[in-house]
């Protein structure tokens, strides 16, 4: 018992100050593009050239979070002459169009849902569906139960079971083996309940967009929620994004 207690003290509070506290995130993390309106058309045509995943748009001058996968090879053009990314990690929305962006997001507090505050805000129980992610997605949720970022100090859960869950936080492309299933557990959740699309493949497929194997777009099976972007997003992101949305 001693020696718990001197560790204890050794050790202190390992946990984040995070959300009254900000933190810092390493140099290298690529979260809200900066986006310069008066870029020539020539340098973003490069840019969109550049990027695997389609996402950017030329006449709009716009990125797509849903499907970028923040692979920065955009912002290597013409020394981030159109796109440049910063470290805001706040990358929610409750909304799949308002994911498109000229470089500002509306505020996901003020577009979310008091319907769902009421419900779970003293307490969200989730359900984690993994439909054919490549494992990142669902690491950096499962990080999220780490002292560090202690998510249930908020009152949210992962837990085991559906019918004990508020709703499902969805990762991965939606194979076609995993359609079936997912829906099941969707089924299995009690009413009211919420739909959280986590990572650009629950988004739009993400890098395995076009493929035969998936589904794509979980919007297309079940009615979405709340789009938390990112390949993975970081943990951050996602914890911004729950509470956010629902306390
Ligand atoms: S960071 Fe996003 S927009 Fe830029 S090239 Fe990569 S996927 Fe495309
Ligand atoms: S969004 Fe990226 S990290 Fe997440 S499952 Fe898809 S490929 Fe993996």
């Amino acid at each position: 018992m001693l020696k718990i207690i001197r560790n204890k003290l050794e050790q202190g509070c390992k946990t984040s100050g995070y959300p009254k506290e900000g933190l810092n995130l390493y140099q290298r993390y690529r979260g809200m593009p900066i986006i310069d309106p008066q870029c020539s058309r020539e340098i973003i045509e490069q840019c969109a050239a550049l990027c695997p995943q389609e996402a950017i748009d030329v006449a709009e001058k716009s990125i797509d979070l849903g499907r970028c996968t923040f692979c920065g090879q955009c912002a290597g053009v013409a020394d981030g002459a159109f796109v440049r990314f910063s470290q805001n990690f706040e990358l929610a929305t409750a909304r799949r169009e308002e994911l498109i962006t000229t470089g500002e997001l509306p505020e996901l507090a003020e577009h979310s849902s008091q319907h769902f505050k009421k419900l779970f805000g003293r307490s969200l129980q989730l359900r984690q569906v993994s439909a054919g992610g490549c494992n990142c997605c669902e690491a950096d949720t499962n990080v999220l139960n780490t002292p560090f970022f202690d998510l249930s100090r908020f009152g949210i859960d992962f837990v085991a079971s559906p019918r004990h869950a508020d709703g499902i936080h969805v990762t991965g492309p939606i194979s076609r083996n995993m359609e079936q299933a997912l829906v099941d557990t969707y089924t299995a959740v009690p009413s009211p309940k919420v739909v959280i699309a986590g990572g650009c493949c629950a988004i739009s497929g993400g890098p395995f967009s076009g493929s035969e194997a998936i589904v794509g777009e979980l919007n297309r099976i079940i009615p979405v929620d709340l789009y938390i972007p990112g390949c993975p997003p970081h943990p951050l992101t996602t914890l911004h994004a729950l509470l956010s949305y629902f306390k």
